[in-house]
């Protein structure tokens, strides 16, 4: 009688106890896939478990009831090939390619009832494994078609992992071939060493390749913390979607975000964002969710606990946050805006739902605010969302249009200069303000091609015009600071004025200052703006005045003009202290030595200000509106000479 070596079975078993602590202790994102993938660590746990008794009733069948002999045997084989199923079930839920849902459902259900019926009629039949009359363990003619259909099972998931590859990173890749190959390498030993049942082990070990690659509960949570991440909320809006019922979101948001990142450094900030991250799930237990570094939501499943839960997220900000740095520990404390956002309707996915969530943060700075319009949000949100088709439809067929305003010189008392504002005219819409669709452009990515679009035209218009024969010496055209991300911006730009033969002194870039920068970010900002300003493009600052960051861009960028916002101009009219601030903000950078521009110029009032404060350009519906080429031309004729406005 052969003697085997129930060890590796007893490994097995310890094994798959560890993996199925370590997967417990973490917090996990309860998802089919992790589901299937509880079901196969307690199959090979309880298979490993049964094998090691099977071992004995098939070393010692007269010790037990024949009954006992035969039921462990036939739930081992069982359970064994059960990991091939779930393991081609698991592929099938994790890759959710919907051509493959019906061939894996037949051939799941067909290999069960396939094993299930050989296994248990075998007691009668022996097709697959029976106790001969000296009540030796032996195996009948059909046993071979349980090997082929957990073989078939491996092949079937191994082959959509093969169609599925592109999803899948390299150690992604490298487990699923793991995983397989080990099965497939062992099974052949164990088939050519009876002795050493080492199958169970292999599954155990490969089902912690697995885990490490497709199983890792830090997909689900955010920086190293228990608290669940965007992605983890999104999947839990979409459940919330097909269940269909009402639920509130209780988002919460670190005010004066910015302020934190100057004052503490980006590192701080950071971890000052995973410690609320870590209270929050502390007190929400799996409701909270982390969105970005300052955003968070609570999710409830009832409307009426939401003054509860406000009281618990305030609790959460009350103590300050612990920061060490080098040479000290810091106390932080941060206050929380807090927005109710109730939902009835059910017609929201994740990512809709997450802009609401951005819109309405950045609406009302109430402390606690209720978003009782839920359509409305939900309108807003599907028309951003047709305005970035529409957009990049645009972008496709060509279809912008570059506006100009002319820029009045004061001193020469002529226009030298104009700003290209783009236009965007759609049927079902029609005109289309850029104050809309460029913010939207900017967080889908097309703000790129947009501006790319802008400067071509406006070089090609300088090129045939003859518009630097009529006086103008530059054109100022506006630049994302989103598009400077891609550091090859400088270059592109460089090969279109190449290709239109235009110098780089006719052309001004306008940067907006945006408060949402990231240190690293203005650092390539920075970087961009001083190789294109060596090689003689000049630029502006827009908007002055109205950000924050203002006074910090005027240091650190290469600026030569400085574009006062209206807004300042508009308020300066109605209060005498704003006015104040204008003149002060005016004289200031008249003393660093930069030229000024003020926009929104609306009446002859306002430019007599203007002039007399010792501004350089003025732009405004006063001289014109922004208007399209051949319009500026006519102007441009007109009013050159004349020599003024
Ligand atoms: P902006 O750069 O501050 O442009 C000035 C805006 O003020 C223009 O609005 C212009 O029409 C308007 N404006 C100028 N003078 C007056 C005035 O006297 N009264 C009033 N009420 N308005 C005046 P517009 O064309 O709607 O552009 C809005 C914003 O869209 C621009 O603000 C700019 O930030 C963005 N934008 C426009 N074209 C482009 C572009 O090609 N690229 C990028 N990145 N942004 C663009
Ligand atoms: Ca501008
Ligand atoms: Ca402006």
């Amino acid at each position: 009688m052969l003697k085997y070596y129930p060890q590796f079975c007893q490994a097995a078993v310890f094994a798959t106890v560890i993996l199925i602590i370590i997967y417990f202790m973490k917090q996990n994102y309860s998802t089919k896939q992790g589901k299937v993938f509880v079901l196969l660590m307690l199959d090979c746990l309880v298979s490993s478990g049964l094998n090691i008794l099977t071992l004995y009733t098939i070393s010692f069948p007269e010790r037990y009831p024949m009954w006992v002999n035969y039921l462990s045997n036939q739930v081992y084989l069982l359970l064994f090939n059960m990991m091939a199923v779930l393991f081609l079930y698991y592929v099938d839920v994790m890759t959710k390619r919907s051509r493959m849902k019906i061939p894996v459902r037949v051939a799941i259900i067909g290999i069960l009832l396939v094993d299930c019926v050989l296994l248990f009629s075998s007691p009668v039949t022996h097709l697959t494994i029976y106790f001969n009359e000296n009540l030796e363990y032996s195996h009948g003619p059909l046993m071979i078609t349980l090997y082929l259909t957990a073989f078939l099972a491996i092949s079937m998931a191994a082959g959509i992992c093969a169609v599925s590859w592109k999803r899948f990173n390299r150690f992604q890749v490298f487990a699923v071939v793991g995983f397989v190959g080990g099965i497939f390498v062992s099974l052949i030993y164990q088939v050519t060493h009876p002795a050493y049942v080492i199958t169970n082990l292999t599954c155990a070990l490969m089902l912690f390749f697995l885990y490490s690659s497709f199983e890792n509960p830090a997909y689900y949570t955010y920086n190293n913390t228990r608290c669940f991440n965007r992605r983890a909320f999104l999947l839990t809006i979409h459940k919330y979607k097909k269940r269909g019922s009402a639920y509130e979101i209780i988002a919460v948001k670190m005010a004066d975000f910015d302020n934190l990142v100057s004052s503490f450094g980006q590192d701080n900030a950071y971890l000052i964002s995973s410690k609320v991250a870590d209270r929050l799930n502390e007190r929400f237990n799996k409701r909270a969710y982390c969105i970005s570094m300052n955003c968070f939501a609570i999710i409830s499943d009832s409307l009426d606990q939401s003054e509860e839960y406000v009281e618990r997220v305030r609790d959460c900000f009350t103590d300050a946050f612990r920061v060490d740095k080098e040479t000290e520990v810091l106390k932080v404390a941060v206050d929380a805006v807090i927005k109710l956002i109730p939902i009835t309707t059910q017609e929201i996915d994740g990512l809709e739902m997450e802009e609401i969530l951005h819109s309405v943060m950045d609406s009302s700075s109430d402390d606690v605010f209720v978003a009782e319009d839920i359509e409305q949000l939900v309108e807003e949100v599907h028309r951003k969302r047709k305005i970035s088709r529409i957009v990049g439809d645009a972008i496709k067929n060509g279809r912008f249009e570059v506006y100009y305003q002319p820029i009045y010189n004061i001193k020469e008392k002529r226009f030298t200069s104009a700003e290209a504002l783009v236009r965007l005219q759609d049927e079902e819409f029609g005109y289309i303000s850029p104050e809309e669709f460029i913010p939207i452009a900017e967080r889908s990515g097309q703000i790129d091609a947009i501006g790319e679009i802008v400067f071509r035209k406006v070089c090609e218009f300088m090129r045939s015009s003859g518009c630097l024969e009529l006086g103008v010496r530059y054109i100022e055209v506006n630049l994302s600071p989103v598009q400077c991300r891609r550091m090859e911006i400088s270059e592109t730009y460089y090969e279109v004025m190449k290709k239109y033969e235009i110098k780089p002194e006719w052309i001004n870039l306008e940067i907006t200052e945006t408060a949402e920068m990231e240190p690293a970010s203005v650092l390539r900002l920075t970087d961009i703006m001083n190789q294109m300003h060596n090689k003689g493009i000049s630029f502006s600052i827009d908007d002055f005045g109205s950000g924050f960051a203002a006074i910090d861009y005027l240091v650190k960028l290469p600026v030569d003009l400085v574009k006062i916002d209206k807004g300042i101009l508009w308020q300066a009219m109605e209060d005498p202290i704003a006015m104040v601030v204008l003149k002060n903000t005016i004289e200031m950078i008249k003393t660093i030595g930069r030229k000024i521009v003020v926009e929104g110029v609306e009446t002859e009032e306002m430019a007599n200000i203007l002039i007399e404060s010792g501004c350089d350009y003025l732009q405004g519906y006063l001289y014109s509106k922004p208007i399209p080429e051949e319009q500026y031309v006519d102007y441009l004729r007109k009013h050159h000479a004349v020599g003024q406005a």
